[in-house]
């Protein structure tokens, strides 16, 4: 099979053919229909995250059709579409894992950095982390809803109840998100690079109310802010951004150092607080939403081949919405 494969942190990916994995216990073996490009495969692919498996495949945004079925597998049969998420794996057995947090579970594994994900034609997966999709999403606008749209559902009731909400980085789950919070009623501003005028005319076709540079203080103050980017110096801008008792969610699994802040800026109980990963509970929850709330998923297709490009064309903010890789042989 094809597999677009990391070497190497710091590398680029290279093409490769490698023997089709076989399911174990419990997996299923899935033809790749589609998968996202999620930031965190830039900061996987950069060396910025600590010990990946290598090589690797990467890709956590995977919709895929079971194929095989390894022993002990229940609830998915042949030929049945599932996604799999960035939550691969976990002990069952940890403090985490038996208070509904298996999100935080030490031994956690996932997809596409411990375990190989679907820039591929084909993955394997537990099919106990696999989700049963939308029916209304085809494989393309569903591949980012894996991703994108479940930590972005998870920082959305990170951020409480907010009437406004901000999203500093309006990409590939700031649109999502953008779509739930106004379902709910809350007033949307969004936040993106300087001079990024198309960016923020993008924001406004999803609603936002106000669309600005992140360096822009909002026409008004917010009760609660969501930061995307990975940009350290979002989080002291957000908070000045908030109003009192205001909640700062960072959604990224990866920031640059945030810079130190005078105490005002956090006193008057806001809050400070990150997401991490997800449980299979959120994803239950959000596919629920999803059927719902109609999500325009807006996407921007690539072949298998074309992931460096991707990757590429997502690190320079080129990506309006999702980037989604199709396999070549895939179809
Ligand atoms: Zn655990
Ligand atoms: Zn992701």
């Amino acid at each position: 099979m094809h597999v677009m494969l990391l070497q190497e942190a710091g590398r680029v990916l290279v093409p490769a053919r490698v023997p089709q994995p076989r399911p174990g216990p419990g997996e299923v073996l899935l033809q790749v229909r589609a998968c996202g490009i999620c930031r965190t495969d830039l900061h996987v692919a950069r060396g910025e995250l600590a010990n990946p498996k290598l090589p690797l495949v990467l890709g956590h945004e995977i919709v895929g059709t079971v194929v095989a079925r390894g022993s002990e597998v229940e609830g998915f049969s042949e030929g049945e579409r599932v996604g799999v998420p960035w939550l691969g794996w976990t002990c069952g057995s940890c403090a985490y894992c038996l208070s509904r947090r298996e999100n935080l579970c030490d031994l956690a594994r996932f997809t596409g950095y411990h375990r190989d994900g679907g820039y591929a034609d084909y993955t394997v997966a537990d099919a106990r982390f696999c989700f049963r999709l939308p029916a209304t999403y085809d494989d393309v606008h569903a591949a980012p809803l894996l991703c994108a749209g479940l930590i972005g559902h998870r920082s959305l009731r990170a951020a409480g109840d907010p009437a406004r909400l901000g999203l500093y980085g309006f990409g590939a789950a700031a649109h999502l998100v953008a779509q739930i919070a106004r379902h709910q009623g809350r007033r949307v501003f969004a936040f993106t690079r300087e001079g990024d005028a198309e960016g923020q005319a993008f924001a406004r076709g999803f609603g936002a109310v106000w669309a600005g540079a992140s360096t822009e203080a909002p026409p008004e103050p917010l009760d609660a802010a969501i930061i995307f980017a990975p940009v350290g110096a979002l989080v002291p801008a957000a908070l000045q951004a908030v109003a009192k008792g205001g909640t700062v969610v960072c959604a990224g699994i990866h920031m640059s150092p945030i810079p130190a802040f005078a105490y005002d800026l956090l006193w008057g109980e806001r809050s400070v607080r990150s997401v991490a990963n997800l449980t299979r509970r959120d994803g239950e929850e959000f596919f629920r939403v999803a059927r719902a709330v109609p999500l325009h998923v807006e996407v921007e297709t690539l072949q298998l081949a074309e992931a460096n490009q991707g990757l590429a064309r997502l690190g320079a903010g080129l990506v309006r919405g999702a980037a989604v890789l199709v396999p070549t042989s895939g179809g």
